[in-house]
């Protein structure tokens, strides 16, 4: 007889990350899983390589080199913060360490697909708040929350979608919210936004007890192949997310090179103007090939195409790989007519725009 799982893994489809190659075409664009167009910082490299001669010795259990940086760098206590393997390991770690089977968990509609996995391993039950324009309703999301909801996920901006709710958006949100109901503020993608109404969240989870904010050395960052997130929060779930994670959960070098990485406001400012202008120009030019674009403010755009055969979506997406392009379908989602492009250097921003004019033009 199988050994059986807990109720619901068995229900849980893994996680499909975005490909990684154009069958037949040498050295492809990858646009597909919102890595950094320019790469990352070259003094994150070097700090990499210089634990290359250290492999052999465990690394601080409590990343405190690491924390003192991001604490340092951000203006932040760094006993309110917890390191992980990617914010993917973080967001886990709160989904084991206060999911209960059965708890409920809400979700804007397009909310990022990890909070669906973090609910679903804890036999929790997902409800998903119907969004406005592709952006997060926080009405909705009250109204799907009631008064008995562990935790909210809000990712702000959202993957796949790009969008964000403002600052005050979120505040009416969390007072809406019962105390016992954690609001958990994924912000991935916020070195990236350039809004006078944002804000990752960091003050409003400085002032409460139930908000916790995750952030991701991803992205803006470009480490994305180092696994490197964090969390900050109250020093309650502090203290909760200590006892649950793995003793040594962020590698030697990880930490190294992540205190290197945020170290280098230089390589963060390139990486948020590079994106600023292409992001601009995909969403102008994108635009007027009469693709419906949502507008971001992330290193991605979302892009919505027709259903007439021939023009849709998963036609663009197999013209585009044919073309070397990779971009990521987001059936997963409910977005079967939509394609996400992540920002990539210039010429592939300028190839993608040509292969989809060519596309439309056909
Ligand atoms: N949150 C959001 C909204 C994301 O888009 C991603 C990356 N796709 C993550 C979290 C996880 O990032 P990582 O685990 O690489 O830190």
């Amino acid at each position: 007889m199988a050994i059986e799982p807990r109720a619901g893994i068995l229900d849980i489809q893994p996680y499909k990350p975005g490909a990684a190659d154009a069958p037949g075409v040498a050295n492809p664009a990858k646009l597909s899983s919102n890595e950094n167009a320019l790469g990352c910082s070259l003094n994150a490299v070097a700090a990499f390589e210089a634990a290359a001669s250290r492999l052999h010795r465990y690394p601080d259990g409590g990343a405190t080199v690491l924390r003192d940086a991001i604490a340092h760098e951000e203006g932040l206590e760094a006993d309110h913060i917890v390191c992980g393997t990617g914010s993917d390991e973080i967001l886990q770690l709160l989904g084991r360490a206060y999911l209960n089977p059965g708890d409920k968990v809400v979700q804007s509609q397009y909310g990022f697909l990890v909070y669906r996995l973090v609910a679903m391993q804890s036999d929790a039950r997902l409800v998903s708040a119907p969004e406005r324009g592709y952006t997060t309703d926080v009405d909705a999301v009250i109204a799907a929350a009631g008064d008995d909801t562990k935790i909210v996920f809000i990712a702000n901006p959202n993957n796949p979608t790009g969008t964000y709710i403002s600052d005050a958006e979120v505040r009416r949100l969390r007072d809406a919210l019962p105390p016992t109901t954690l609001l958990v503020l994924d912000a991935a993608y916020a070195e990236f936004v350039d809004a006078a109404d944002y804000d990752p969240g960091m003050k409003l989870a400085r002032e409460r007890d139930d908000v916790f904010v995750t952030r991701t050395f991803s992205k803006i960052h470009g480490l994305a192949g180092l696994r490197l997130g964090w969390g900050y929060g109250p020093k309650a779930i502090i203290d909760v997310l200590n006892r649950v994670r793995g003793p040594f959960n962020v590698n030697l070098p990880a930490i190294e090179a992540g205190a290197a990485a945020i170290a280098d406001r230089d390589f963060m400012r390139r990486s948020a103007t590079h994106n600023a202008t292409w992001i601009a120009y995909l969403q102008q030019q994108l635009g007027g090939l009469d693709l419906e674009v949502t507008p971001s403010v992330c290193n991605f755009v979302l892009v919505h195409f027709p259903k007439t055969p021939g023009k849709t979506a998963a036609d663009a997406d197999a013209y585009l790989t044919r073309q070397g392009l990779i971009v990521r379908p987001v059936g997963a989602y409910g977005l079967k007519d939509s394609l996400r492009i992540t920002v990539g250097k210039e010429a592939d921003n300028r190839r993608l725009v040509d292969a989809l004019a060519d596309f439309m033009a056909k």
